[in-house]
């Protein structure tokens, strides 16, 4: 995937009703990705967007579509949030035993394929699978559960992974989600992630999105 350094605003924090002023907000700013979390009630205990969420930004705009699939199982649905009309699908590896199925008919499809880990999940858990995989998603709070904080140990993980890219010359980008805000995203950064999902921190107010997103801008430029 391409190395620039991409902000990703969280859809499941945006009110939907404010979605049209979002998405003119995001093409104001040039950001080209949106974040699409999935989510079951059983890998985590929320609920959200299902495939026709995908389907139906995949009408309404322009813009990429980085979908973050938080269900167990992950291989039972991949093949409808690829016809959706996803850019970018991430799964678990938590989530399932079929790592390589599912990776291989993401690509297959023409798809961008990632892997996601909990903050408990460990690079080596993963090792395997680095040189396929365009993505990994570095996840930065525990997923799925309302009132979470920055883990700051997870970048030592970021830091693992961007070693093992310059030392084997690998292709992956970095992403991380979970409470990226103006504190913390240069830090971030620094250690090597490329893209970063905020939710939260851009959504508190949908009045300061416009300025928020010129913030997080600032701090990585
Ligand atoms: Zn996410």
């Amino acid at each position: 995937m391409e190395q620039d350094l991409i902000i990703a605003p969280s859809f499941f924090s945006s009110m939907i009703c404010r979605m049209n002023d979002t998405i003119k907000i995001m093409e104001k700013n040039s950001l080209e990705w949106i974040h699409i979390d999935v989510m079951d009630g059983h890998f985590v205990p929320n609920m959200s967007s299902g495939p026709h969420v995908v389907s139906e930004f995949h009408n309404l705009t322009n813009l990429k579509l980085d979908v973050h699939l938080m269900v167990e199982k992950p291989e039972r649905v991949i093949e409808s949030f690829i016809e959706a009309g996803a850019d970018l699908i991430t799964y678990h590896t938590e989530a399932t035993s079929d790592d390589m199925y599912i990776i291989q008919t993401i690509k297959k499809s023409g798809v961008k394929a990632g892997v996601a880990i909990n903050p408990g999940t460990s690079v080596e858990s993963i090792l395997p699978i680095l040189d396929i995989i365009d993505c990994v998603l570095v996840m930065t709070a525990n997923p799925g559960r309302d009132n979470q904080e920055f883990i700051l140990k997870t970048l030592e993980k970021i830091e693992v992974l961007q070693r093992y890219k310059d030392n084997q010359n690998l292709n992956f980008i970095i992403e991380v989600d979970g409470k990226i805000e103006a504190s913390n995203i240069k830090e971030v950064a620094n250690k090597g992630a490329s893209m970063f999902v905020s939710g939260g921190y851009l959504f508190s107010n949908d009045d300061l999105l416009d300025e928020k997103i010129k913030t997080l801008k600032k701090e990585i430029e």
